[in-house]
């Protein structure tokens, strides 16, 4: 079973992303900050993770950090709500392998997720 992590203070957006995607067949783990996505990505090391940027305590940019230095191989999209170019510059320069903007599409959201799970790293 692939395994997504969603990051997201807002807890509509985790409870919508994890029943999409639990319908489809993955395994979903949820964090509501910063701190417990680095814990969990520890511990259930997901296929891929999606990132919201704008969180309190360590953001979004400052997880990813932390994610890669947990492993650098590790695949990130980032979730932002809206077009910031630096901090999307930023992060793919730090190694996240995409982006998604809100409000989620989930069409978009879900071959976002596929073409990047597809991916070698
Ligand atoms: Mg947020």
């Amino acid at each position: 079973m692939r395994k997504i992590l969603v990051v997201d203070d807002e807890n509509d957006i985790c409870d919508f992303v994890r029943n999409f995607f639990q319908e489809r067949g993955y395994g979903v783990s949820v964090a509501r900050s910063g701190e417990e996505a680095i814990e969990l990505a520890k511990k259930d090391k997901p296929d891929l993770v999606l990132l919201d940027i704008k969180m309190k305590g360590i953001d979004g940019i400052a997880t990813l950090k932390h994610l890669k230095e947990i492993d650098r191989k590790q695949k990130v999209i980032m979730v932002t709500a809206l077009e910031d170019q630096d901090k999307m510059n930023e992060a793919s320069r730090l190694g996240a392998c995409d982006y998604i903007t809100k409000p989620l599409v989930l069409d978009h959201l879900e071959s976002a997720v596929e073409k990047n799970l597809g991916k070698d790293m």
